[in-house]
Order: structure tokens, then sequence, then C-alpha cells
């Protein structure tokens, strides 16, 4: 089903500065979302890739990005909690643009079943840590393995979306992950800015849309909101305090949890060492 890339033969790699990327990000901060992803197409070639869990946003930009590069890399995490919706509408967005190239990644086996037997199977209802400690695991570390092997990666990321957000750029390293360059083509936009693209160009939308969802994540960790409230606040709604986010755009202290974290990975290097 998934046509796998290897990530270091996709061409020379390409790094900037932090003072060079400024300059870059200064530039590209009032171009419209098509003109900042054909730079990162023409700069990055084959060492870029979308990474979406096929939100609107997302698929917005993966929309716009066929339209320049038809055979655009395309990375998705399968964190073996998503709702049977996704599974279906990932192959729909691939037949829908066939010539792109799709990477799902999966968590590390022996890091899920380290986890499962140390803490149970829905852990992410116990505190924010044991669900911070679920999402590194099924979601983050998987992601970040993939981005060692990129230059740069494009996200569906907007300010308006949560306020650790608020502050995004539409070019901009990553010191979390290695100082490649993420591009957050639609940082200036708002929703109503990309139903209507999304409308206007015929773009497949994820069918938990129709039910109320407005964010959607693993099935167990998100719900439909309620009016009046943030588009986020269907994720993890059970938690107050903690930020909406999973770990991959911005660092997250796992806390307390750091050693039982170790202790996960140790038990998974043991396992892969059987
Ligand atoms: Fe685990 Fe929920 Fe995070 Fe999915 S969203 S990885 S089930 S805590």
């Amino acid at each position: 089903m998934t046509q796998l890339l290897e990530p270091d033969t996709a061409g020379a790699p390409v790094s900037f500065g932090d003072l060079e990327i400024g300059e870059i990000a200064l530039d590209l901060d009032d171009q419209d979302p098509e003109d900042v992803i054909a730079w990162g197409l023409e700069t990055f070639g084959d060492r870029i890739a979308i990474v979406t869990a096929l939100q609107k946003d997302g698929m917005a930009i993966l929309d716009m990005a066929v339209k320049i590069k038809p055979d655009v890399r395309v990375i998705t995490v399968d964190t073996g909690r998503l709702p049977q919706e996704t599974y279906a509408f990932v192959d729909e967005a691939r037949e829908h643009y066939p010539q792109t190239r799709w990477e799902v990644l999966f968590p590390d086996a022996s890091e899920v079943e380290a986890m499962v037997q140390r803490r149970g199977v829905n852990l992410f209802r116990n505190s924010v840590e044991e669900r911070m400690l679920c999402c590194q695991i099924r979601k983050v570390r998987p992601l970040v393995k993939a981005l060692r092997g990129l230059d740069a990666w494009f996200t569906g990321l907007r300010r308006d979306q949560w306020a650790s957000r608020a502050a995004i750029q539409k070019v901009q390293l990553d010191h979390d992950h290695e100082g490649i360059v993420k591009i957050n083509a639609l940082a200036d936009w708002e929703g109503d800015e990309v139903d209507a693209y999304l409308e206007a160009n015929g773009v497949p939308v994820h069918p938990l849309y129709a039910q109320g969802y407005t964010s959607i994540g693993c099935a167990p960790c998100t719900r439909p909101i309620e009016s009046g409230e943030n588009d986020r606040a269907g994720r993890w709604w059970w938690e107050t305090g903690a930020p909406k986010e999973c770990g991959i755009h911005c660092p997250i202290e796992t806390g307390s949890f750091e050693h039982e974290a170790e202790a996960i990975f140790a038990a998974a290097e043991r396992k892969h060492q059987q």
C-alpha cells in the first residue's frame, strides 16, 4: 500500500543559518501560501515532505503542493489508535492525488508493548504526563526519526489555532528537530479561508468534520466541539491547563515521567536484542 522512500537518497542536503532563514522569512511572510510552498519545493526538492494527519489545513497544503509537484512526498503517522474514518480517508486522499508518494509511519511495536504493559492501554486518561508519554511513543518518536532524513517539512499550522502557535513564522528553523526548516505556509490564514480554498478546489475533506469535529487525532482523544469552543478544544478535552499539543510542534517535558519513558525505551531495547 505504501511507497517508501529512502530519505538519505533524496538529493544533496540543504541547510540554512538563523540569519539567512530570518531574511527569507521576512521576504515570504506576506506571500500567498502557494508561493511559500513553491519556494520550499524549489529549494529542497525531495528533501522536503508534507507531514499531515489529513486535517483540513494539511489537505489544503497537499493540494497546493501537488499543483506544483504532483509527486510530492507525504508523511503521516498511524498511531494505532486512529479513527476508522482516518484509515479510509488516507486511501481516498491517495487516490485523489495518485502521483503523491506516501510514507505511513508506525510507532516502535516494542515501545508500545512496554508502555501498555506498564501503564495500560488507555494510560492517557490517568494524567497529562501519561498522555504526553503516549503521544511521544505513538506519534512523536516515529516522526522525529523521519524528520532526521529531511532538510525541511511542511506543516498545516496556523497562528489562530492555539496560544502555543500564535508566534509561528511561515518559514522558520526548527531547532527542536536538528535545525531543519519548518514551513507553515498557512500561518496567517484563518479557518474560513481554509474552508473556502478546499471548496473552491474540490479538495477531499476528512468525513469526521461533517460530524462536528474541528481537529482530528486519535479516536479516544478527540471529540466534536461544542458551540463556541476553540477548534482544538476537542483534543484531550478532559485535561485542564495543558497545551493542546502532542509534542511534535513544541518541546513538552513529560516531567516526572521522564524516568518512565526511559524504562520503556530500555525494555523495548532489550526486546529488540532478543
Ligand atoms: Fe496516545 Fe491519545 Fe496521543 Fe493518540 S492522541 S498518541 S492515543 S495520547
